[in-house]
Parts: structure tokens; sequence; C-alpha cells
């Protein structure tokens, strides 16, 4: 049996910036780095924005070139899943069947897309917009001819696929199960603008409605809502959120409520096995320690160095900032800090000039800015979120000062 020093799982952010981080902090050891996909590691971000409306070719999307990790000493073993972890062993097995075993285990293999639950959700012509492969198809099914879209899901892989159809000249109904889009992560003040936005632009929006099922033979025909309007369309988009991929620790016994469960060194209840990225439930002091996952480049990035700085002796707590964005037309959203658990928001800017900021309070402190085509405030905000800074509502609502002089 090959044994390594340090067995990454996933090939995503978190996993790529794992191998770079050990490097970088002069880890010297075996690094073997597994992932489902049959590509090596690349961005996922742009699936749902530049890759999937054709601007980016997918070498662009690359996290490396594919000599580097060659070059790094990182071997890289795709087209694999890990099945199992044998902890007490410290092996993992393949579903090859093969078994590894491991010094530190890097458990980096975020989430899988979440499926619809209702008949007709294995159709063909239903995508996800997880990896290289889902937007394949879906770029497969375009080229095609599929021309009338139903998009279920109004979180971010929604309303990007959503603008990206469009821009690709194809009809699009949207359908939320809740009362707005995007109530997961912003206020409602952002979710009606991005609605007006979608609108404007011919997307059909269909909320508080959930779906009863999908039609077609062997191939989708239609989407029936809950209500039972039936959408007729040749190819569905689901961007439902994902499940995160925590199944081989959880049945290893790792302590796990939501995805599994780390210490501020990105520790998991297993010995010498770490998390990190979306799958990492984690006590954010963004969020008053709140124990959180957070699905984002940022905190698979960043908890991938803490990890390597705790294998290679230098361990330090996760206490990184976290911040978002999501490209959609010609809107840029910018998001600093974490707006769970805010009591007021307040506007800055007009939204119909298309550039304004939402800043996100709790107990009178600045904890969030939602900034829309104004990076300035996205900048100038990310300090009053890190100084957690107390300022009066009206003059966060002033455009005339700038944020930075508020402080
Ligand atoms: P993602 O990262 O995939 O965009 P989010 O969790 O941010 O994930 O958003 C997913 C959205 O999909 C949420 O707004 C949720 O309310 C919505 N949703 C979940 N299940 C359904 C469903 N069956 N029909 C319509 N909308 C759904």
């Amino acid at each position: 049996m090959k044994k390594y020093d340090v067995i990454i799982v996933g090939t995503g952010h978190g996993g790529a910036q794992a191998a770079i981080a050990l490097r970088q902090n002069g880890f010297e050891g075996s690094i073997l780095m597994i992932g489902r996909d049959r590509e090596p590691p690349y961005e996922r971000p742009p699936l749902s924005k530049e890759y999937l409306a054709g601007d980016k070719p997918f070498e662009r999307v690359l996290i490396r070139p594919e000599k580097f990790w060659q070059e790094k000493g990182v071997e890289l073993l795709l087209g694999q899943s890990v099945t199992k972890v044998m902890p007490e062993m410290f092996e993992v097995q393949l579903g090859s069947g093969d078994t590894l075993g491991y010094g530190r285990l890097i458990w980096a293999a975020g989430g899988d897309a979440r499926r619809l639950d209702c008949p007709g959700a294995h159709l063909e012509g239903v995508h996800a917009v997880r990896d290289k492969r889902d937007v394949d198809a879906l770029l497969a099914d375009i080229e095609g001819g599929a021309k009338k879209f139903v998009v279920i899901g109004g979180g971010y892989i929604g309303l990007e696929a959503a603008a990206v159809l469009r821009k690709l000249d194809c009809e699009v109904v949207l359908v939320e199960a809740l009362d707005r889009v995007l109530s997961r992560v912003a206020g409602e003040d952002l979710s009606r603008f991005y609605e007006d936005e979608h609108h404007r632009q011919g997307v059909e929006l269909r909320l508080g409605t959930g779906v009863e099922r999908l039609v077609g033979e062997s191939r989708v025909t239609g989407v029936v809502l809950e209500g039972g309007e039936e959408l007729p369309c040749d190819a569905v988009v689901v961007g439902i959120g994902i499940v995160p991929a925590v199944g081989p620790l959880i049945a290893a016994g790792a302590a796990a409520a939501n995805g599994v469960d780390v210490s501020d060194t990105c520790h998991t209840s297993l010995e010498k096995v770490y998390a990190i990225g979306d799958c990492a439930a984690h006590a954010n002091p963004y969020a008053d320690g709140a124990v959180i996952r957070l699905e984002s480049v940022q905190n698979a990035h960043d908890m991938a160095t803490t990890v390597a700085k705790a294998i290679c002796g230098d361990p330090q707590p996760y206490d990184a900032f976290p911040w978002f964005w999501s490209n959609q037309y010609d809107l840029k959203l910018q998001t600093a800090g974490l707006s769970l658990g805010h009591d007021e928001t307040v506007l800055r800017g007009n939204p119909d000039e298309r550039s304004f900021s939402v800043i996100y309070l709790k107990d009178g402190r600045v904890i969030a800015v939602d900034a829309v085509n104004r990076t300035k405030d996205y900048v100038q905000g990310r300090k009053l979120v890190e100084a957690r800074a107390e300022i009066d509502p009206a003059l966060l609502a002033d455009t005339d000062t700038l944020l930075k002089d508020m402080l």
C-alpha cells in the first residue's frame, strides 16, 4: 500500500491552495491530491459566468498551468473519489477499491449540487452548475438548439446562469421557492433590485412557488409548479444549493452537524484529519462566533492556508475576512463581511442609477456591505466591517461622505 505524507481530497480552490500553501511554507513531504473531476484544479466561479458565456476558454480557468503541479511535486489522482476513511489506520479507500495511507488528510471535497427530489428530476436536459461536466452538458444543449429554459433556484448560481442564458438569447423563466431571490445571503433591498433587473432583462420570475414535477419522455419538456402552472422548456438549470460532501468522514465518526465540524485550525474530531472550504463548519469571528459553513473562494483559500501553516508547525486560528462577489449582466456585486443576524440596513446611493450599496448593521455596528457597481464602497466598507464601526445610519447613507472618512 502506498503512503503519502499528505493526502488532499478535492481539487477545488481549497484543495489546490492547500497544496500550494504547503509548499510555500516549506513542506517537503509527499502530497497526493485526489479529485473526482477529470481536469486538474480549476476555478469554479467562472462556470456560471464567463465559461458558460463562452468568454473564457477552459485553459484560462485552470488554477495553475497543468505542469505546475508536477514541478511542485504534487501528485494528482483525477477522476477518482475517496469512498471510505479508516481513521484508526490512517488510510483512505478509493472508488477503485485501492487503499492509500496518509500522514495527514485534508478533506476539501466541497459539496455536491443538491438535486431536485420531485418526479422527473433525472430527465435528460436537467442540468446542475457545479463542475465542468455539468456546464459542458448545458452548453451542448444550447448548441443543439435549446432556447427555452427554466432556471430553478434564485441564489447566485441560478441568477448568474439566468443572466448568461439571456445574453445567449435564450428565453428564461426563473423559479424561486421563497418570496424573494438571494434570501440566504442578502437583505430585501438587494433582492428586489436583482429581481427588477432580471425582469428588465427579460427573465420571467416565479417567486414563492416550488416545483411539483418535471415532465417529458426521456428528455425534459416542461416544469410543473406547485400551483399547477406548466412551464414548457427545452432544458432546465437547477441551482438549489449544495449538499456538503462529507459522507465518508461522517461514516468514520467525525463530529458533524452541518458539513463537518472543525476547530479554529480546521482540524476535525478525527486524528490527523483536517477539513476546509464549503464543507467545513467553523466558528466564524465575523458571525460573532456562530458555527457556519461558508461557500466561497475566499473561505476555501484562507482555510487551506490555515491548515498548511498548522501542518508546518505554525498553527494560527482562522480569522480571515469574509468576502464574496457575483457578476450578473453589467452588475458587479461585491460583499464584505457577513450580514447574518443584521437588525438594520442602510441604503447608500440610488439603485436606479445602478450603483449603490446596502450596509448591514447589528446593534448599531457595521457588519457587512453589499456594493453594486461601487467598488469604492466595498473597499472602504471593508474597513468599517473590520472595525465593527458604530456610525450614524444617516451618515452612512450620505453619498457625499466617503465611507473611509467615517471611521
Ligand atoms: P446556490 O449557491 O446554488 O445559488 P443558494 O442556497 O444560495 O444556492 O440558493 C438556492 C436557492 O434555491 C434558494 O434561494 C432556495 O430558496 C431555492 N430553492 C431551493 N429548492 C428549491 C426548489 N425546489 N424550487 C425552487 N427554488 C428552490
